[in-house]
C-alpha cells in the first residue's frame, strides 16, 4: 500500500463539473512519427471531460484505490504549510502538471524519503530537480507527445492573433465600439512574412507544418538539422544559430526546452538583432526570455507584439509585468491542457502507473530519469539546471 500525491490546478470558479460545450472529442490513432497514443489497459474517465483540476483527479481515484493505495489530490502547493509539503514526506509517487507545477526542489526531494516516482502529467519536467532525482534514485516520467499538437495549434493562434491585432479588435466589440481604424492601424496579413522556429522538435515541426498553408517563408534553427526530405517538403531554410536566423524573421516562435544553453536566450542583445516590429511567440518556457528585456522591446517598438503561454514562476504573481505590458497576447499556461490533451495525458499517467504497479518497464519515450541517470527521452532532451530551486524561492 502506497501514497500517491497528485497536485492539480484548482476547480473552475463556477464549480465542478462544468457544462461541456461539446459531447465528444475526436479519436486519434497515432502520432506522426508512429508513436502510439497512451495505451492503458483501462480508463475510468470520459475523454473530453475536465480531468486536470482537483475534482477531475486525472480520472485516477477508482483505479488507485482498487490497487490498495491512497490518493491525495490538492492544488495547495506553495510554502511550508501547504498540503503538498505536509503530505510529501511519506509519499511514494508524486504526480504534477507543468501548468500548475509542484516544484520538486532538491530540498523537498531530501524530505521525501519514500519518493520513488515523479510523473509529469504533460510534457516538460523542468519543475523537478533532475540532479536530485538522479542522486536519490527517483524515476521521472512524462507523457511525451500528449500535447505537442495542442501547443502547435496555440502557436498558430498566437501568431495570427498578434499580427492581425485580434485581441484589441475583440476589446472594441466588448466596449460596444465599431472603431475600425483603431483596430486595423496595427493589423497585418502574415502571408509573405518570414517565420522562424527555434527548436524544430515535436512542437516546432508541427508548428511549421501547420503554418505552411499560410504561404509564409519558413525558417528554423535547431541543434540537429531535419532531413533533406522534410526541409524540401516544407520549403524550410535552416540556420545554424538563432542569432543568424532572427534578423531575417518577421515572426519568431520558441519551441525549444529550457536548459542552460537556452535560458534568457532572448535578452536585450538578441532582441536588438530582430527586425523592428517583429512578433515573438513563446509557448515553451518563460525563462527562455529575459522578462524585462521583453517589456523594454515592446515599449520601444522593437517588438510589435509578444504572446506567450509560459511564465516564471507559475502561477505568475499578480504584479508580473507581462500581465500589463503593451501589445501582449499572454495566456496563463494552458496551451497543453485542452480537454483533448487532458484525455491523452490522463491516459498516459494511467499507463505509467499500471506499468509501475505491475513492475513492467515504462516506455522509453516516457522516461526522463531512471536508474539514477537521464534516460529515454530525458537523455536526449534534458540537462540539469538550478531553475527549480529558484522557482521555489520565488
Ligand atoms: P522536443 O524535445 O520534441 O523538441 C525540442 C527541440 O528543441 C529539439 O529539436 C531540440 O533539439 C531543440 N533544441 C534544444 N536546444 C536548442 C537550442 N539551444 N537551440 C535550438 N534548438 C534547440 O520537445 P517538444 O517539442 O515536445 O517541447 C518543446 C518545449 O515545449 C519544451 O520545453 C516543453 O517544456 C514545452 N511545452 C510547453 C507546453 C505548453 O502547454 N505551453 C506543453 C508541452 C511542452 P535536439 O533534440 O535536436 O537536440
Amino acid at each position: 500500500m502506497g501514497k500517491i500525491l497528485c497536485v492539480l490546478y484548482d476547480d473552475p470558479m463556477d464549480g465542478y463539473p462544468p457544462a461541456y460545450a461539446r459531447d465528444t472529442i475526436p479519436t486519434l490513432e497515432h502520432y506522426p512519427d508512429g508513436q502510439s497514443l497512451p495505451t492503458p489497459q483501462h480508463i475510468d474517465f470520459t475523454p473530453g471531460h475536465l480531468l486536470g483540476c482537483v475534482s477531475g483527479e486525472l480520472g485516477l481515484r477508482q483505479f488507485v484505490e482498487e490497487q490498495g493505495h491512497t490518493l491525495i489530490v490538492t492544488a495547495d502547493k506553495e510554502g511550508p504549510d501547504s498540503v503538498f509539503e505536509k503530505e510529501l514526506p511519506d509519499a511514494d509517487i508524486v504526480i504534477s502538471q507543468p501548468f500548475w507545477p509542484a516544484y520538486l526542489t532538491a530540498e523537498r526531494i531530501a524530505k521525501a524519503k519514500k519518493l520513488k516516482l515523479a510523473i509529469t502529467a504533460g510534457i516538460g519536467s523542468d519543475h523537478v530537480d533532475l540532479q536530485a532525482a538522479i542522486e536519490k534514485g527517483i524515476t521521472v516520467a512524462e507523457v511525451t507527445y500528449c500535447n505537442s499538437h495542442s501547443v502547435a495549434e496555440h502557436n498558430v493562434m498566437m501568431i495570427l492573433a498578434l499580427a492581425r491585432n485580434y485581441l484589441p479588435s475583440y476589446q472594441w466589440v466588448m466596449q460596444k465600439g465599431w472603431n475600425i481604424a483603431d483596430c486595423v492601424a496595427r493589423a497585418y496579413d502574415i502571408e509573405g512574412m518570414t517565420v522562424g522556429i527555434v527548436g524544430a522538435g515535436r512542437i516546432g515541426l508541427a508548428t511549421l507544418k501547420r503554418l505552411k498553408p499560410f504561404d509564409v517563408k519558413l525558417h528554423y534553427t535547431d541543434r540537429h538539422r531535419l532531413s533533406a526530405q522534410v526541409e524540401k517538403e516544407l520549403g524550410l531554410t535552416f540556420h545554424p544559430t538563432v542569432a543568424d536566423m532572427v534578423p531575417r524573421c518577421d515572426i519568431v516562435a520558441l519551441c525549444c526546452p529550457l536548459h542552460p544553453e537556452t535560458e534568457h536566450l532572448f535578452n536585450d542583445k538578441l532582441l536588438s538583432k530582430m527586425k523592428r516590429g517583429a512578433y515573438l511567440v513563446n509557448t515553451a518556457r518563460g525563462k527562455l526570455c529575459d522578462r524585462d528585456a521583453v517589456v523594454r522591446a515592446l515599449e520601444s517598438g522593437q517588438l510589435a507584439g509578444y504572446a506567450g503561454d509560459v511564465w516564471f514562476p507559475q502561477p505568475a504573481p499578480q504584479d508580473h509585468p507581462w500581465r500589463t505590458m503593451s501589445h501582449h497576447g499572454m495566456t496563463p499556461h494552458v496551451a497543453g491542457t485542452t480537454l483533448s490533451a487532458q484525455a491523452r495525458y490522463a491516459a498516459g499517467v494511467r499507463e505509467i502507473l499500471e506499468c509501475w504497479f505491475e513492475e513492467r518497464p515504462i516506455r522509453e519515450e516516457y522516461l526522463i530519469v531512471d536508474k539514477s541517470k537521464l534516460a529515454g527521452v530525458g537523455a536526449h532532451s534534458y540537462t540539469v539546471t538550478k531553475d527549480v530551486e529558484e522557482a521555489y524561492q520565488g
